[in-house]
């Protein structure tokens, strides 16, 4: 007689699966920047980032095993203990992970989900808006560009326009169009994006607004 051996998935089978990730953070707060700029939102930040940003705000983020790994019903548990019903994911770089689960169950409970994402990695999951801010430190991934609702690209130094104007031309005719400062080099960017966004009115300007207000 074969006995069958139920073998329980490991912690790293789940989080391929996307039904375990690792989280560093998740707070409520004021989504500072972007479309949504001013509402209030549930941040789930995911641990893990390869993209290796050099004037990168969240380092800690980026070795992914330094984060509990969480199942997305605690995970979605949490954010419905607060009144809002807007998740960002972020991270990181949560597409690292496959986001249809978590996304799934968001939705099941009502919420409206929205991604920070360099597309450095396939699109996955189930977004309500997609912020795309590619990064120079490593190429997205093709299928983000019809994904995306919003380009928001981070403007370090002059040459930064070129590349925002490399994805302009990638992206779906409707997306919106953004340039944001980088926060350390705000003083010095900002007039020339104002001058830039004049000029070129198919862009907006998003600010670091949390930033000014002092809130995570
Ligand atoms: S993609 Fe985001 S988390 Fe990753 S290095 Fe760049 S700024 Fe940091």
């Amino acid at each position: 007689m074969h006995t069958l051996d139920l073998v329980a998935p490991t912690t790293a089978e789940l989080v391929a699966a996307g039904l375990q990730l690792p989280v560093m953070e998740a707070f409520y707060t004021i989504q500072g920047e972007g479309r949504f700029t001013g509402h209030p939102a549930y941040f789930i930040r995911l641990g893990g980032c390869d993209v290796g940003c050099v004037w990168c705000d969240v380092k800690e983020s980026w070795e992914a095993a330094k984060w509990p790994v969480l199942s997305i019903e605690k995970i979605v548990e949490e954010a419905l203990a607060n009144p809002g019903r807007l998740v960002v994911i972020t991270g990181g770089e949560p597409l690292m992970y496959n986001l249809d689960p978590l996304t799934q169950l968001l939705k099941e409970k009502g919420f409206t989900t929205n991604i920070e994402t360099s597309g450095a990695h396939p699109y996955s999951g189930d977004f309500d808006w997609v912020c795309f801010s590619p990064k120079k430190f490593k190429k997205p991934h093709p299928s983000i560009y019809q994904k995306a609702d919003e380009l928001k690209v981070v403007i370090y130094n002059k040459s930064d326009f070129a590349f925002a104007e490399e994805h302009a031309r990638l992206v779906n005719p409707v997306c919106e169009l953004r340039l944001q400062p980088e926060w350390s080099k705000a003083q010095k960017m900002t007039p020339e994006i104002i001058d830039y966004v004049k000029s070129r009115p198919n862009w907006k300007i998003s600010l670091q607004t949390h930033k000014f207000m002092d809130i995570p």
